[in-house]
């Protein structure tokens, strides 16, 4: 029996009472002083959520207090005009954010009186706010036993109860939900909990190398006991890549217009494609066409698809029909089509 088989065959399963109280005292020594965290007022929390979602802490903070000076309470925020939101926003990126906020606080103020909802269902009906931001609002503003999982919380549950799923699966991410809902039932201060479980996942349980010599809940922790912190959660499983030789046929008229054909389907988006040859990657009936001479050959890559494109001239036998259409090379941008087809082109007499 090797070390690892010794240590599996012997462990118990970890104590979510135990992990969510060791997280919480570990919070409540080591809790950086952050401005929402004045007095957790849930319209701050709220704006601290949106922000942080695609930006990091250090960027944040000065945004987040020029923000709520400018912007001092949610019905000042609802009451602003788009253009002053975005001004206020300026230099954050994502401006999406900023405008689903004004929405959210708009419709805060028309439903709610103004008041953020504590409840995780309710929250869930304010237009901007998903899953986590919802679970956010609920426990650290309103102390409320509501789970979170983001990428940090999804990397310290995966670690301390051996979760054997793959990074960026929903197998993955819904047992971290699962573990993250157990634990939060069992903790007695889900703000603290869930504020310390988000810091030791960014901050101690990193993803190369966790200071595991560090951790609050080390001793809780399955994959340090059996030595496999380094290697949980499993990492992306990579798609396997597709070989394929697809001919191309450049049929032009007299005027110098390229034949192409509109194409549906779920990897053709109503794009316009150059006729071609057998391929398993594009669908469609075939142009009744005389093959030419080989004019090149080309790779082009399309996620999981390497593919060498072979570029013949082209006669049509018949005039096509249905979805064809004589393009004209100067006006291509006017058509929807993939970036395959100008490498293509480039072979027109
Ligand atoms: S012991 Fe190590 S792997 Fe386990 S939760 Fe702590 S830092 Fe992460």
């Amino acid at each position: 029996m090797t070390f690892a088989e010794y240590n599996n065959a012997t462990l118990q399963a970890p104590d979510p009472g135990q992990i969510a109280r060791r997280l919480e005292r570990w919070f409540a020594r080591h809790q950086r002083p952050l401005p929402w965290r004045n007095g957790y007022d849930p319209y701050h929390v709220w704006v601290s959520e949106v922000m942080l979602q695609q930006t990091r802490m250090e960027v944040v903070l000065p945004y987040f207090e020029r923000f709520v000076a400018r912007f001092p309470t949610l019905q000042a925020l609802a009451g602003a005009t788009e253009q002053e939101v975005l001004a206020a926003w300026s230099g954050l990126g994502y401006y999406r954010r900023a405008k689903m906020l004004r929405a959210g606080a708009i419709e805060v103020v028309a439903r709610f009186g103004g008041t953020v909802p504590s409840t995780v269902d309710e929250l869930l009906t304010i237009p901007g706010i998903g899953r986590y931001t919802a679970g956010a609002i609920a426990s650290v503003a309103w102390n409320r036993h509501a789970p979170i999982v983001d990428g940090n919380v999804a990397r310290i549950v995966s670690r301390l109860f051996a979760i054997e799923h793959s990074l960026g699966t929903p197998a993955l991410m819904n047992a971290a939900w699962q573990r993250a809902t157990e634990l939060v039932d069992a903790c007695k201060t889900p703000r603290a909990f869930n504020q310390g479980l988000m810091e030791v996942g960014a901050l101690v349980c990193k993803p190369r190398n966790p200071s595991c010599l560090l951790c609050p809940v080390a001793n809780d922790c399955v994959a340090r006991a059996t030595g496999r912190a380094g290697e949980l959660p499993r990492p992306k499983v990579k798609a396997e890549t597709r070989e394929l030789s697809i001919a191309l046929y450049l049929i032009t008229d007299r005027k110098g217009r390229v034949l192409m054909r509109r194409e549906s389907g779920p990897l053709m988006n109503a794009m316009y494609h150059l006729p071609h040859g057998d391929t398993s990657l594009l669908t469609g009936s075939p142009l009744a066409a005389a093959r030419g001479e080989l004019l090149g050959t080309f790779r082009h890559t399309v996620t999981t698809r390497r593919i060498e494109f072979s570029v013949y001239a082209g006669a049509v036998k018949q005039h096509p029909r249905g979805e064809y259409a004589w393009i004209d090379p100067e006006a291509l941008h006017d058509v929807p089509h993939p970036s395959y087809v100008r490498k293509a082109l480039r072979w027109l007499p």
